[in-house]
């Protein structure tokens, strides 16, 4: 089991979550999704479900105080001291600096940022495929143009942030899953 520590990026529907969870099996290390623990507080209707509900079912995002707290509390499980995948987190300059500062503080730098790069078109096919099976109330057409919108303007700038310290890696996604995969894995390899 090797120690990871990776952020994935990417617009919506490129596949992030996806990935993530592989990555996450095959190396031993959890998978950590914003966007899921914010669904699961909504589906438990505990405070912090009631606070966000609304945004996230906008496709805006969250204050990035919430999510930093969030993930916070996450990072000091004992399950993450050996690595994780960070999936929908940093969404903002914002969040990436509060990133840096924790992760500081537990002296484990990021090793790898992974952008999955997917033209809007197909992303757009992909999550309303998905909408049709999972039924997620922000995977309606005008949402996600709104989600789209919220991606450019405030997560966008991530990948200079991240292009900037030298660990950002871009990767097709638009092969299909399994090819995405073994290109994941081929950069993976290398740093090790
Ligand atoms: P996707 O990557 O498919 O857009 P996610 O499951 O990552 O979806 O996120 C769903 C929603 O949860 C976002 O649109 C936003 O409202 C909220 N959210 C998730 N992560 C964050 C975050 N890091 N900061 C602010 N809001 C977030």
């Amino acid at each position: 089991m090797s120690e990871l520590s990776i952020v994935m990026l990417g617009a919506p529907g490129a596949g992030k979550g996806t990935q993530a969870v592989r990555i996450a099996e095959t190396h031993g290390v959890p998978h950590i999704s914003t966007g899921e623990m914010l669904r699961g507080a909504i589906a438990a209707g505990s405070e912090l479900g009631r606070k966000v509900k609304e945004i996230v079912e906008s496709g805006a995002l969250v204050p990035d105080e919430l999510v930093v707290e969030v993930i916070r509390e996450r990072l000091s499980q004992p399950d993450a001291q050996n690595g994780f995948v960070l999936d929908g987190f940093p969404r903002t300059i914002g969040q990436a600096e509060a990133l840096d500062a924790l992760l500081a503080e537990l002296g484990r730098p990021l090793e790898i940022v992974l952008e999955l790069e997917l033209a809007e078109e197909t992303a757009v096919e992909r999550m309303l495929g998905r909408a049709a099976e999972q039924g997620r109330a922000d995977d309606t057409p005008e949402v996600i143009k709104n989600r789209f919108e919220v991606y450019r303007r405030q997560t966008e700038p991530l990948s200079n942030y991240y292009r900037s310290t030298g660990i950002l890696v871009a990767i097709d996604s638009s092969p299909g899953m399994d090819e995405v995969f073994a290109e994941i894995e081929r950069v993976l390899a290398t740093l090790q």
